[in-house]
């Protein structure tokens, strides 16, 4: 007996839809079909165990097979089957209205669609032209079924030849899906999806090398371990257990750092385990590392919206029958039940962190490095693990000493707060580069930090902005004298126009160095500082590295690098560069000094006589006077600046010196480097 008959949709012929929208998910159709085939043995169990099943249960192996020749890929399961009317109830009353609207509204989304309407089984279409069902039910005196459907919403159901319970799904691949048919890519499928499945799922017989060639031995190829890690008791599982675990799902990576076994039953259903990898930088490409289940059949493995993002480093798996696994992104982003299982997992990993900081102090310590960037974007991205963290958050010194940064304010409280009550911690980048910047330090009493992390820079402008009365400061931000400001500093006693002497002096002969830009100062730093220092202002360097992180920022990141050059007016040799440069440029200097003289102060009659009138009864002439006379001021003093610039030229102790401080910086380089050994063998 043949009988025929519409499946239940309203749309006219919804397989060309599926096949369409859900082109880019094509691969998902296996895992529909091998967890519907364990979901039927399941079942059988259940009634096995309730005493309805009264049967052998026998072997049930669900198997996955090919048959090149014919063209099909066979699901077969020894579950419970389907009945005729089973048939009727499951696979063709897929009634369901509006469908070309949700379709059209998540086009982009396989998942959301084939699980809201339970498209399970029918996603098989999307691969196939005509699929087959034969299926005999485990009830006694059943009968064996045929359903079959060639992709119109016209099936077939007949009688069929089945000795044994259970159902094969049989799929006529689709000529334009022929890599179905490849081994290799089902395999791979298989290990992808079906990995963890809790019933034993075969492809073919396992292989062996028998002259020279691979051949079938009897054997099953089991593609599944059955009852993965983490649906066992925690108290039963070895470290080494972990690792093997970890190592099964990421052979490429470090060994874990620790890790995680969740598992709750209420509020909601969830076990799992997260692994703390080694994470060293580029937080970018460590993503996407946990892989999401639901009852042990692998759904995704981006699960941004299920745990909060800082949690994406981490690696491991997390298997919840309770997330609803088949909605779009955005939904679950603000389900109520999502958020509760994120702030779970994110409670727990604080816990364990603690824990590990609690127990065993030294040991966190030594994690430390391997972690800090893992706590750190959880303490920026995420306030309540701020919270929870900031307990148990270390601070590094360049010495490799760690403190909590409790331990850490009472250290430096003595020697680190400045005039006006705050407290600065004073921090390196790079040891070896900001090495005599961090002795100079050092040498006054301070203590550095080296804040040499991916995130540093960002969670420096949180703590700023969650300590009270605290600023951090680079070492080499500023001379050591101004990095804690305790009274006013001494002031040069050059005057202005032995500064502007001095400052032309170096200024005229410094490098010219691609997208930097320096600028001259000087200070009193004492006989025995340097005689010049460079410094980099902690505000701008610490702008342009936060532009690196936010978007919108750019302005900044296209700034030169600014830096300042400190002239040490107290050093025997500053000093002497000025007298020197004052003598030599005298004679030359004096009529262009009182031309400037003169023509300062008509500029300031004229901006008084200006003051006194209204806007509108400025004249024009009064203007352009002005003018003139500022432009004939800003010449003489360029004359000026090239009158002590060609002194300068020749003077090779201002090159020697400007050489050694950007020597001391890494920043002398090339043929800079190179003129300045020769120069030092001709002085020698
Ligand atoms: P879901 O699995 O979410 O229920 P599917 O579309 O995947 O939705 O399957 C629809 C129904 O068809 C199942 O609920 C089940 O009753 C029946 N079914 C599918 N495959 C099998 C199978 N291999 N053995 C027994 N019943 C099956
Ligand atoms: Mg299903």
């Amino acid at each position: 007996m043949t009988q025929k008959g519409n499946i239940g949709v309203t749309t006219e012929n919804i397989f060309p839809v599926i096949k369409k929208f859900l082109y880019s998910d094509h691969e998902i159709f296996l895992r529909e079909m091998v967890s519907n085939a364990v979901d039927a043995t399941q079942k059988l169990k259940t009634l096995s165990e309730r005493g309805e099943f009264k049967g052998e249960m026998g072997d049930l192996t669900v198997r996955v097979s090919l048959d090149a020749e014919k063209g099909t890929l066979t699901i077969s399961d020894r579950g419970i089957g389907m009945t005729e009317e089973e048939i009727d109830k499951y696979i063709n009353q897929i009634a369901f209205s509006g469908v070309t609207d949700f379709l059209d509204k998540y086009k982009d989304n396989a998942n959301a669609i084939i699980g809201h309407f339970g498209l399970g089984f029918y996603s098989s279409f999307m691969v196939s032209k005509k699929v087959e069902i034969v299926t005999r039910s485990w009830k006694d005196g059943s009968k064996a079924v045929k359903w079959s459907c060639d992709g119109s919403p016209e099936f077939e159901i007949s009688d069929a030849e089945k000795e044994d319970r259970g159902t094969d799904i049989i799929l006529h691949i689709d000529d334009d899906c022929k890599e179905f048919l490849e081994k290799g890519r089902i395999q791979t499928l298989l290990d992808k999806y079906c990995k963890f499945l809790p019933v034993p799922v075969a492809f073919g017989k396992k292989t062996e090398w028998k002259d020279g060639k691979q051949v079938d031995t009897d054997e099953d190829n089991i593609i599944n371990d059955m009852e993965p890690l983490w649906t066992k008791t925690p108290s039963t599982i070895s470290d080494e257990q972990y690792k093997e675990f970890y190592r099964k799902l990421y052979p490429m990576q470090d060994e874990p750092l620790f890790w995680i076994h969740l598992n709750v039953d209420y509020p909601f259903n969830l076990t799992g385990i997260l692994y703390f990898p080694k994470i060293k930088s580029n937080i970018d490409l460590q993503r996407n590392k946990i892989q999401l289940y639901c009852n042990q059949v692998f759904v995704t493995d981006q699960v941004e919206g299920i745990v909060p993002e800082f949690l994406t480093l981490l690696h491991g798996v997390i298997d919840s029958p309770d997330i609803p696994l088949n909605v779009s992104r955005s939904y679950l982003q603000s389900d109520r039940d999502v958020k509760k299982i994120s702030t779970y997992i994110t409670k727990k990993v604080a816990d364990r962190l603690n824990g590990i900081f609690k127990d065993d102090r030294k040991d966190f310590e030594k994690k430390w490095d391997d972690l800090k960037l893992f706590i750190n974007y959880g303490m920026l991205s995420q306030p309540d693990f701020y919270d929870r963290a900031k307990d148990f958050t270390l601070l590094k010194d360049v010495d490799g000493k760690y403190f909590t940064t409790e331990e850490y304010k009472t250290l430096i409280k003595d020697a680190q707060t400045d005039k006006d009550g705050t407290l600065i911690y004073l921090y390196a980048t790079d040891k070896d580069e900001q090495y005599s910047y961090i002795e100079a330090a050092k040498a006054k009493g301070y203590s550095v930090l080296l804040l040499d992390g991916q995130l540093d820079t960002p969670c420096v402008n949180m703590f700023e902005q969650k300590w009270e009365k605290s600023r951090f400061t680079r070492v080499d931000s500023d001379i050591v004298e101004r990095l804690i400001v305790k009274e006013d500093l001494k002031k040069t006693d050059l005057t202005q126009e032995q500064t502007d002497i001095l400052s032309a002096t170096f200024r005229t002969q410094l490098p010219h160095l691609d997208h930097i830009e320096f600028n001259v100062e000087t200070g009193a730093l004492g006989e025995n500082a340097q005689p010049v220092v460079i410094t980099q202002n902690e505000y701008m360097r610490r702008m342009k590295d936060i532009s690196k992180f936010q978007s919108g920022m750019n302005f900044y990141a296209q700034m030169p690098d600014a830096y300042s050059i400190v002239l040490n007016t107290d050093h025997r040799l500053v000093k002497a560069v000025l007298e020197k440069s004052e003598k030599e440029c005298e004679e030359e200097l004096k009529p262009v000094v009182a031309e400037i003289k003169g023509l300062q102060a008509r500029f300031a009659a004229l901006g008084e006589a200006r003051k006194a009138k209204k806007p509108e009864e400025v004249t024009q002439e009064e203007k352009d006077d002005m003018t003139a006379t500022e432009k004939k001021l800003s010449d003489e003093r360029a004359k000026k600046e090239q009158i002590v610039a060609a002194h300068a030229k020749e003077n090779k102790v201002v090159h020697q010196l400007i050489d050694l401080a950007l020597l001391q910086n890494g920043m002398l380089k090339g043929e800079a480097l190179d003129s300045f050994i020769k120069r030092s063998v001709e002085i020698i």
